[in-house]
């Protein structure tokens, strides 16, 4: 015998219940449609997997769970969806609720039914998702979904209530009665997945033969059936575990952090139809009960319309609506072809007489009944004040949620004040602003954030700007220090050469800015080749002062090199000093090669190219002397004199010959069309040309000539040295 707790308020009730325990559960006929709505269970709605024109069969899944606080939905018997639409919904509110139409063929054909028949041995998760998809939730009134609240630890009592305390209502009452042992069946996969301490059954002591069911049939199980006093509202959770373990669930907690928990005996009904038998939760046993000819338990189909429902069970005539749930906590029902859903455990047919007007309400007189018949403890009046001058601060701090509306405050209420109806105003006042206060802040942060990331990305661009201006800032001050550091780069040494290079040419460019565009293009070659010469040079002394190579006398490739350089520059003087000779009075002439002119006398052309041969003498002298100078060898000024003389000597010679040659001509008499001698004396222009070309190559040649003389003088001198 366990000992029994008692809960504070409560009051006693007609129980009105014998009318609908004379018949076993019914199977009312197969409905012509079924309206489905998608908010089967708290929380999210459940998802269409199903479309318009689908034919469906029994057990099918219909919509899937949206979440973790949410269930499946599956079709109640076989035939066609013919709507997925908003429908009136069975709810206090009256709403509309977005739902599944399936118009019945008549076979209700099931589908292959699939249980899980290793629950046993399976992962407890596992069991929990193969519950929630097959859409098994609170059947008590609470819909939460079984799988959340299979998955509560460190569990010390799991209690199943059987209490059904609310008038009128029979519906667990027959169930345990003619279904025991597939409740048993329930408890122990519950069990299995919880590991509880202990399983009280709680039982009304008003439902002997439900006691007598339960108890045979946990006659070899560890499970205790416990009969409670009738006393409303024990069916409530919070005041059936008070009376069983006597436990009080304190303000602001819930039974699981006590370590108990609590499920209705239709819910593991609906475990032990799913997991051993492979059925979805697709019906349940509804009371018919109140103003009707023949009151009975049903187990109807989800969806089935309560029209249909209440004209089976022989809705009286004299009828004034029909009233969804008991007496103290259900609600007229606004329209009746509304489908019955997982928490319509009752149907009243309501009349006058049975359920006669409530009398107007008078103003409150401070009795303290509410207060005493309360079973959360709350002070109800204070409560209907704060609702009805919406102050719900006040009303949330007077612990508001912590009723259970379970209406025994308004039952003794002299003045007749419909006290829970204000307190679910009230709340759904709170839940509304707490809706808006959570849709303000996610669109506050949604905000924020976009301010916040605006606000980032200038600062990542102000930092990336920053970099690159001192990278740019940085690459100059580098290079300057690399011109004056001893550690240079050839590329380095080869840059500032080069830009050293292109100021002269520029500076030489602008002083003169007269002279011919050959000019200019002439002097830029000149200043490229000193400028390689100079990179060449810095190159060497680089390598040399960095000790890598010791210091070597130039070798013969070098000095071959530096012939061609020499004779290079040259030509190119040669070719300035024709342009220069041009330039005070005689018609100007390529640079290179030379072509005569027919119209420049030959004596202007003897003085030109004497004038060539000593400026490529002096130049090639001054080169081989800075040459000579950079790389440190002895200067080879006796071979240089001994060109210089010979080339001179070479022009001088070739210039008094031209000119002796040139008076013989003069001197001749002029030749005529019949003179034997007329194809020697060829046109005086075509001569000059001849001579001109012939001048110039002596010349290039006498020139290469001096460069390996030079070559080899120096070659001699280094033997004498050496
Ligand atoms: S029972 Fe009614 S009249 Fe009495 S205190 Fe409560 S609300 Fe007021
Ligand atoms: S309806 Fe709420 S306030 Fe009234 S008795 Fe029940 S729990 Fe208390």
């Amino acid at each position: 015998m366990s000992k029994l707790y008692t809960f504070h308020g409560g009051i006693e009730l007609p129980e009105n219940k014998q009318q609908s325990t004379g018949r076993p559960i019914g199977t009312p006929p197969l409905p012509a449609r079924l309206c489905l709505p998608l908010s089967q269970n708290l929380g999210n709605p459940a998802k269409p997997c199903v479309a318009v024109g689908d034919r469906v069969l029994k057990g099918q899944r219909i919509a899937e769970a949206d979440g973790t606080v949410s269930a499946a939905l599956h079709a109640p018997t076989s035939g066609t969806v013919v709507e997925i639409a908003p429908r009136a919904f069975a709810h206090p509110s009256g709403l509309a609720e977005t739902a599944i139409v399936i118009e019945a063929d008549g076979r209700d054909e099931w589908q292959p039914r699939q249980g899980f028949p290793l629950w046993q041995s399976a992962e407890p998760a596992e069991v929990r998702r193969f519950l929630r998809d097959m859409g098994v939730v609170g059947l008590g009134g609470s819909m939460f979904p079984t799988s959340l609240k299979l998955a509560s630890e460190t569990l010390d009592t799991l209690v199943i209530n059987g209490a059904e305390c609310e008038p009128y209502i029979s519906c667990d009452d027959l169930l345990m009665r003619e279904r025991a042992a597939d409740i048993v069946a329930g408890i122990a996969i519950v069990t299995r997945l919880m590991q509880p301490k202990q399983v009280l059954i709680g039982i009304e002591d008003n439902k002997s033969e439900a006691i007598a069911a339960m108890r045979a049939a946990c006659m070899n199980t560890p499970y205790r059936v416990v009969a409670v006093p009738t006393k409303y509202p024990s069916g409530s959770a919070k005041q059936l575990i008070r009376v069983l373990t006597g436990i009080e669930i304190p303000h602001g907690m819930r039974y699981t952090d006590m370590g108990v928990q609590c499920f209705n005996v239709g819910t593991v009904y609906s475990v032990c139809r799913a997991v051993e038998h492979g059925e979805p939760v697709i019906s349940r046993i509804v009371t018919l009960s109140g103003a009707v000819a023949r009151p009975q338990n049903v187990e109807a189909l989800l969806g089935t319309p309560v029209t249909e429902l209440m004209a089976w069970a022989g809705l009286s005539p004299r009828n004034d609506g029909v009233i969804l749930g008991g007496p103290m906590t259900g609600f007229r029902l606004s329209d009746l072809s509304v489908g019955i859903t997982k928490s319509s455990n009752c149907l009243l047919g309501s009349s006058p007489k049975l359920f006669p007007p409530r009398p107007p309400a008078m103003p409150c007189i401070r009795c303290g009944e509410c207060a005493d018949a309360c079973p959360a403890k709350l002070q109800p009046m204070d409560l209907f004040w704060f609702a009805k001058t919406k102050d719900f601060g006040k009303a949330q701090e007077r612990n508001l949620f912590d009723c259970i509306e379970c209406g025994a405050c308004s039952y003794v209420c002299p003045s007749q004040l419909p006290l829970v109806d204000y307190y679910r105003f009230a709340k759904s006042e709170i839940w509304a602003a707490e809706r808006d206060k959570k849709a303000s802040d996610r669109a506050r942060s949604r905000h924020e954030f976009r301010l916040f990331r605006i606000e980032r990305e200038k600062i990542e661009k102000a930092q990336r700007l920053a970099e690159r201006s001192t990278a740019a800032k940085a690459a100059p001050q580098t290079a300057t220090t690399a011109g004056t550091n001893s550690h240079l780069t050839p590329s380095a040494e080869d840059k500032s050469a080069a830009i050293k290079a292109a100021m002269e040419r520029a500076a030489a460019l602008k002083a003169t800015g007269k002279e011919s565009p050959v000019m200019q293009s002439e002097e830029a070659k000149q200043a490229a080749i000193q400028a390689a010469m100079e990179r060449a040079a810095a190159r060497k002394a680089a390598r040399e002062a960095a000790g890598e190579t010791p210091l070597q006398p130039p070798s013969a490739s070098d000095e071959a090199k530096k012939a061609a350089i020499q004779a290079a520059m040259e030509r190119a003087a040669a070719q300035r000093a024709a342009q220069a000779a041009a330039s005070v009075g005689l018609p100007e002439t390529p640079a290179a090669p030379i072509v005569p002119n027919n119209v420049l006398d030959d004596a202007k052309k003897a003085a030109i190219q004497a004038a060539m041969a000593r400026a490529a003498a002096k130049k090639a002298e001054r080169e081989a002397a800075e040459v000579n100078q950079r790389s440190g060898a002895a200067p080879a000024t006796n071979a240089l004199d001994d060109a210089k003389k010979a080339a001179i000597k070479a022009a001088m010679e070739r210039a008094a010959a031209k000119k002796a040659a040139l008076d013989t001509a003069d001197a001749a008499p002029p030749a005529t069309d019949t003179s034997p001698a007329a194809p020697a004396a060829q046109p005086a222009a075509m001569d000059d040309a001849k001579r001109a070309a012939i001048k110039a190559a002596m010349e290039r040649a006498a020139a290469r000539k001096a460069a390996r003389d030079a070559e080899q003088g120096r070659d001699t001198e280094q033997d004498k040295d050496s």
